[in-house]
């Protein structure tokens, strides 16, 4: 697997801030490649598992650099293709759409928990690569093209190549672009509804085995069966940016928080309800960022992004974690095939730049929709837009055969 560029590229030191996603699959692509990078992080150890839910995993990205990785067996055989299933409700609880998943014809979007997706990763990577408790600061750039990075712990590196895999608000974009992630407009509420189907099978029956939404009045219940049996709920307001500070609710005092939150949802369908009065106590408020959609910068050969550090949108097309892993493939792949980093560099980014603002433009309009008027309905035509496109592109495939 290694050839001369690879050989050459593995005399190159490369730095990846964040074990995110991104940060990781990228790691172990080199790796299986023999070019070993060091990945720093700023957290003491693996916080995934804590971090966010589950994850749909597509077939024409996140699956394709999960077999980069050797890693699509595994995966395969812990992926929940079950999770695909998905429920689309207004707030009366009309029920709009009931996908349900097709147990003989394996789906194209499984479900993964993130935590798990990243165990597959960090199992497989050389233990040696990984710098916990390492935050950087500041990455300076060097007259001869290379960087000085350097740590809150104290610790300094020179590199030749260092990658932003370090999300919404990367330490690295600066040194690329002065684009900065900017509020969305959308801000969640996070609650977790444990041990839905022992302890509330009401509630794990109106859901189903993966997604639920149910929209309306520019707020939306998101809800999200995990692999753990956890219902993961994202309540979802459309506000101004500092409505989480000022819209009063306690978060700090969880009864309370939750008596104020089914306020906000009080003319709602009280089966529906339920995902508030059935959350454990700990509340989750987050604003969701994004950077201009189809960002670009003029290239520098010792420096580059992938992930949400290269082009954070809102989490509406689910694209996130399958953008940050195909970067990562994509990005891994072009430096093996490329002598100089520079022109490795180059071409991914070129890459990246056309599928990536694809995905943005996706997001940007998924958000509108769903916050906007008649959300349901609207949904619920555009995802038969999809499926419908979905199916034709299957039988133009199977008689092209
Ligand atoms: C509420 C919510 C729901 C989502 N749902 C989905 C979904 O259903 N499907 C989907 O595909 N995507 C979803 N996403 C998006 C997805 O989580 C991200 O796109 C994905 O995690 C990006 O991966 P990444 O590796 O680029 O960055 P991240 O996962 O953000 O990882 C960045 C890493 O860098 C580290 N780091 C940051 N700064 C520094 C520093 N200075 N020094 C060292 N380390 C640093 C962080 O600790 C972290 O480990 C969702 C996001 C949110 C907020």
């Amino acid at each position: 697997m290694i050839n001369a560029t690879a050989k050459n590229m593995g005399q190159q030191r490369i730095a990846i801030i964040g074990a995110g996603p991104g940060g990781l699959t990228l790691a172990l692509i080199l790796q299986r490649h023999g070019i070993q990078a060091i990945v720093y992080e700023r957290e003491s150890s693996d916080t995934n598992r804590e971090r966010g839910g589950s994850l749909d995993i597509h077939e024409d990205s996140g699956q394709q650099a999960l077999k980069e990785a050797g890693l699509y067996e595994q995966f395969q055989a812990v992926a929940r293709y079950e999770g695909e299933d998905f429920r689309l409700f207004d707030k009366t609880g009309r029920l709009y759409m009931d996908e349900v998943a097709d147990p003989d014809v394996p789906g194209t979007r499984p479900e993964i928990d993130r935590g798990t997706l990243c165990d597959l990763l960090l199992d497989a990577l050389d233990p040696d690569c990984l710098r916990y408790g390492h935050k950087l600061t500041q990455a300076v750039p060097l007259a001869d093209g290379r960087h000085e990075l350097r740590f809150e712990n104290g610790h300094t590196d020179v590199v030749d190549l260092v990658i932003g895999a370090d999300g919404a608000f990367s330490r690295i974009r600066p040194l690329l672009t002065d684009a900065e992630a900017e509020y969305s407009g959308i801000s969640m509420i996070e609650l977790n509804v444990d041990r839905v189907a022992a302890a509330h099978p009401d509630l794990a029956q109106l859901n189903g085995r993966g997604k639920m939404f149910a929209l309306g009045d520019h707020q939306g219940i998101l809800g999200q069966l995990n692999g753990d049996g956890r219902i993961k709920v994202y309540l979802s307001f459309e506000s101004e940016r500092d409505w989480l500070d000022k819209c009063g609710i306690p978060f700090d005092r969880p009864e309370e928080a939750k008596r104020r939150l089914l306020d906000r949802f009080a003319d709602w369908d009280d089966d529906l309800r339920n995902y508030i009065r059935y959350a454990e106590d700990v509340l989750l408020p987050r604003r969701i960022y994004m950077l201009p959609v189809g960002l670009k910068w003029s290239s520098e050969p010792g420096v580059t992004l992938i992930g949400d550090a290269a082009h954070l949108m809102s989490p509406f097309a689910g694209e996130g974690v399958n953008l940050a892993m195909r970067d990562a493939a994509e990005l891994a792949l072009s430096l093996v095939r490329h002598d100089e980093i520079g022109d490795g560099v180059r071409a991914y980014e070129e890459k990246m730049y056309a599928y990536s603002s694809e995905s943005a433009e996706i997001s940007a309009a998924n958000l509108k929709l769903i916050f906007g008027g008649d959300a349901a309905a609207r949904l619920k035509e555009l995802m038969e837009q999809y499926r419908g496109q979905e199916q034709e592109q299957e039988q133009e495939q199977s008689s092209s055969v």
